[in-house]
């Protein structure tokens, strides 16, 4: 059936993958961005769609829309960007949720939180379950996207319980692909850059720290299934790929695929940085109809290597 479907934050990264799919699945998109870290350039090849309206607000400030569904997207993800203004990072993520959780209420839409594994913290179990509570410096460097994120979880959590909202929390793990800001700092835009440029690959640390990456594709697969769920499981469930890789397995695999000649320069580690992270996925597999991740890491970053590419041949430099 036919929704209409807010999507905050639907001009960055993972919300333009969201907003082409539900129109593909003929589906009535709103897009709300501030455009922070997203940008119009990720969706002008929807603009044509009459079932798609791009709006810039700020989800600081509430909001007001008749919709069946909304996705809360709208947060910066990556360290460099979210902590590029702390404060605002918390009150995207804390008034952001109470905002949209109260819209939800009022108009009686379903609503889904993009949650985060970074509320594992620098994990002490190892693969990470719903039902660990994790390990957060509360007042470390990415604490203000990490309790940004868990005290959303806890506004999902009380809007469920208290006011009977129909919410649903998923646990995003590290992910990417296409659309991926080319400078915003997390560790796959930056090496294939650096290695399509010939630039040195900054490996911070030693890089023996570890993360499971999911394409883009698998994740709003995840996402749409969770939507799609009886009223009665409303998560916190993990999305992500179990495969886990070091740093160094990561920049390997960049150079191998993009035939480049950079080399590796290792940089500090900065604060807080998790050792690592691998989801456990179980819960999903049993809640949402067996999914599981598809793409492997070699074809998801063949993928991403050519949008970047051809980024550049369309003459994008650094700013
Ligand atoms: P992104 O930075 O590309 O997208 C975030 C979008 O939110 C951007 O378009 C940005 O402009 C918008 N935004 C930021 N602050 C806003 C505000 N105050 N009002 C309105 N819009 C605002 O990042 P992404 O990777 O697409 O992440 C999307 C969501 O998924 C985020 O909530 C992020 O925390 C979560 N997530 C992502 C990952 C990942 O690996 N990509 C992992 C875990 C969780
Ligand atoms: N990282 C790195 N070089 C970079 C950027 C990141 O070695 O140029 C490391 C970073 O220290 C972390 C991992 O890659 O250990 C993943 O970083 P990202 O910012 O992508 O995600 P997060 O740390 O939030 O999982």
């Amino acid at each position: 059936m036919k929704k209409r479907v807010l999507i905050t934050g639907g001009a960055g990264f993972i919300g333009s993958h969201l907003c082409e799919r539900l129109l593909k699945e003929g589906n009535e998109v709103i897009c709300l961005d501030n455009y922070f870290t997203g940008s119009k350039d990720n969706v002008v090849h929807l603009l044509d769609n009459p079932y798609f309206e791009l709006i810039r607000h700020d989800v600081t400030h509430p909001y007001f829309i008749e919709v069946d569904e909304i996705y809360n997207l709208a947060c910066p993800a990556s360290p460099v960007h979210y902590q590029y203004n702390s404060i605002k990072t918390i009150k995207t993520s804390v008034m952001g949720a109470i905002n949209m959780l109260g819209l939800a209420k009022r108009i009686k839409a379903r609503i889904l939180q993009a949650s985060t594994s970074e509320v594992y913290g620098d994990p002490l179990i190892h693969p990470q379950p719903e039902s660990y509570w994790g390990n957060v410096n509360p007042i470390g460097i990415r604490s203000c996207y990490d309790e940004g994120k868990r005290c959303a979880e806890s506004l999902f959590v009380n809007y469920n319980e208290q006011n009977n909202v129909d919410t649903k929390i998923i646990r995003i793990f590290n992910t990417y692909g296409p659309r991926m800001n080319p400078e915003d700092g997390r560790v796959v835009s930056n090496f294939i850059m650096q290695a399509l440029l010939g630039e040195e690959i900054t490996i911070f640390g030693n890089g023996e720290q570890t993360r499971s990456f999911q394409y883009v594709d698998d994740l709003v697969e995840g996402m749409i299934r969770m939507m799609k769920s009886g009223k009665e499981f409303a998560g916190p469930v993990n999305i992500g790929n179990p495969n886990e890789f070091s740093m160094l397995e990561l920049a390997q695999k960049v150079i191998e695929l993009t035939n480049s000649k950079s080399k590796l320069i290792f940089q500090p580690l900065p604060a807080d940085d998790p050792t690592q992270r691998q989801p456990d996925i179980s819960l999903a597999k049993k809640e949402l109809d067996n999914w599981e991740p598809n793409v492997q890491l070699k074809e998801g970053l063949s993928k991403t290597i050519e949008y970047f590419d051809q980024l550049l041949k369309n003459g994008w430099t650094r700013k």
